[in-house]
C-alpha cells in the first residue's frame, strides 16, 4: 500500500507526521462524517479532498458525504453567503421552506451513516439544518464554517443560528469571526497540501506550455488571480489596479483564472462583468477554467511575478496559501482570512482599493529583489502555519477534545 503520510515527512519532518499517529491512536475505532455541499470547486471540497484519504491512512474510518438540491436550494444558498459576508439579501419565505426540505430529504438519505457516526463534521450552512432532522445521534455534531462571518447580515444570522445552537461545537478560520453560540469554539486556519498537483514543484517546460496555451508572454511582467467569478473576489476591481498600474508598467500582462463552483449560481453574471470589463484587452487573460485543473492553476502562480487576491471578504483565501507557498509575494485584500497571511511588508501587501493594490504592483516590480526577499519569507511562513499536516493536527486533537 502507498504510504501518502511518509512523503510529508520530507516537507515537515518526521517529528509532525510521529505526532499524528500518536493522537490518531486513540480515535481508531472512531467513524468520521464530513458532510458539505459539492464534491468540486472551491476551497471546502479542495481540503476534503486531500484529508479525507490521510484521516483514514491514520487508521480513522472517514466518509465523505455530499448533499443536494435544486437550483432554488443554491440560490438560496448563495444568498446566506452573501447575507453572512454582510451584504443586505432578498430571503423570500418559499425559499426558506425549500433549503428545510432540501435538508430533510437529505436527512433522511444519510440517516444510517450521521445517526451512528462518532463525530459528524458539517461544513458551511447549506447542510446546516441536518442536526435538527436526526435527534437520535450518538456522536458529536460539529459545525465547521468557512466564511468570512465578521459582520453577518443579522436577519440571516438568526436565522442560521437556530440551526447551529445545536451543535456541539464550532469551528471558525479566525478569531474575528467568532459568534454568541451556546457551545464551544475552536479556531482552526485552512490549509493546502503541499503534494498536490495544485502546489507540488513543476518543471519549466510545463509552465511555458501552459502560458502559451494562453497566449500569455513570460518575457514580460505577469500578474495573477485565481478565484470563482464571485464579487467578494473582485474581479473588477482588480482589472481597475490592473489599469492604473499599467500607466506606468505597459508591459505588464493579467491574468483572471477561474472556474465556477457547483453550488454557485452567480458566477456566470460576474464572469460577464469581468469580461466587460476588460473590454479586449490584449493583456488581461481571463480563462475560464474546469475544475479539475489543478496542474494548469499550479502553473500560473508559478508563472507570476506577483499573484493578487483583493477579495472584498475572505473566509480563508487558499488561493493566498497557494501562493505564497510558491514564493509569490501577494498583494491581498485587508479582510478576513487574507490578514493572516499577508503579513503586511513581509510576505506581501494588504490593501483596500484598487489604487493601493496598483501603488504595490508598482513598487514590486520596481524592485525584484524585494519580491525575492518576500517570496522567501512567504514560503516559510506557510511551512510553519498553514500546511496540511498542521490542519490534520488540530482536528485531530479537536476530535480527541470533543469525544474524551
Ligand atoms: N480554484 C480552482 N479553480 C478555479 C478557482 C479556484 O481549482 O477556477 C481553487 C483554488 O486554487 C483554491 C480553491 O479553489 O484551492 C478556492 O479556495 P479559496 O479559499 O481561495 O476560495 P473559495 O472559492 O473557497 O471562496
Amino acid at each position: 500500500m502507498v504510504n501518502l503520510l511518509d512523503a510529508y515527512a520530507e516537507v515537515v519532518g518526521q517529528d509532525v507526521i510521529d505526532q499524528l499517529h500518536q493522537l490518531a491512536g486513540t480515535l481508531r475505532d472512531k467513524r468520521v462524517v464530513h458532510v458539505n455541499s459539492t464534491r468540486l470547486g472551491g476551497g471546502v471540497a479542495e481540503i476534503l479532498e486531500k484529508h479525507v484519504p490521510l484521516l483514514r491512512e491514520l487508521g480513522i474510518e472517514t466518509h465523505w458525504e455530499v448533499i443536494t438540491g435544486n437550483a432554488a436550494f443554491y440560490q438560496c444558498t448563495k444568498s446566506f453567503h452573501n447575507g453572512l459576508q454582510g451584504k443586505t439579501v432578498n430571503m423570500p419565505n418559499d425559499w426558506l421552506r425549500n433549503f428545510e426540505e432540501t435538508n430533510a430529504f437529505n436527512a433522511e438519505q444519510l440517516r444510517p451513516i450521521l445517526s451512528d457516526a462518532d463525530i459528524v463534521f458539517i461544513h458551511d450552512p447549506q447542510p446546516a439544518p441536518l442536526l435538527r432532522y436526526i435527534p437520535e445521534r450518538k456522536g458529536k455534531w460539529i459545525w465547521r464554517c468557512h466564511i468570512d462571518i465578521n459582520r453577518p447580515n443579522r436577519v440571516i444570522w438568526r436565522y442560521l443560528r437556530g440551526f447551529v445552537a445545536g451543535y456541539d461545537a464550532s469551528i471558525f478560520s479566525l478569531a474575528a469571526f467568532v459568534q454568541p453560540l451556546p457551545h464551544a469554539q475552536y479556531l482552526i486556519p485552512p490549509s493546502i497540501d503541499p503534494l498536490s498537483d495544485k502546489n507540488i514543484d513543476l518543471p519549466e517546460h510545463e509552465i511555458d506550455g501552459v502560458c502559451e496555451r494562453f497566449g500569455i508572454d513570460r518575457t514580460r511582467p505577469v500578474i495573477v488571480q485565481v478565484s470563482r467569478y464571485d464579487q467578494f473576489k473582485d474581479p473588477v476591481g482588480v482589472i481597475e489596479a490592473y489599469r492604473i498600474a499599467k500607466h506606468f508598467l505597459p508591459d505588464i500582462q493579467l491574468v483572471l483564472a477561474g472556474g465556477s463552483a457547483a453550488d454557485d449560481p452567480e458566477g456566470e453574471a460576474v464572469l460577464a462583468e469581468a469580461r466587460r470589463a476588460a473590454n479586449g484587452d490584449p493583456d488581461v487573460h481571463i480563462l475560464l477554467l474546469p475544475p479539475d485543473a489543478h496542474r494548469t492553476i499550479n502553473a500560473l502562480q508559478r508563472a507570476a511575478d506577483l499573484v493578487v487576491q483583493k477579495s472584498l471578504r475572505e473566509g480563508f483565501g487558499l488561493t493566498v496559501t497557494e501562493a505564497l507557498w510558491k514564493g509569490k509575494p501577494v498583494i491581498g485584500g485587508d479582510t478576513g482570512g487574507i490578514r493572516l497571511q499577508v503579513i503586511d511588508h513581509h510576505t506581501g501587501f494588504l490593501v483596500n482599493t484598487p489604487e493601493g493594490a496598483a501603488l504595490r504592483i508598482r513598487y514590486l516590480l520596481h524592485d525584484r529583489h524585494k519580491i525575492e526577499e518576500m517570496g522567501h519569507k512567504a514560503r516559510e511562513f506557510v511551512r510553519e502555519n498553514f500546511l496540511i499536516t498542521r490542519h490534520l493536527r488540530e482536528y485531530l486533537t479537536l476530535m480527541v477534545s470533543v469525544l474524551y
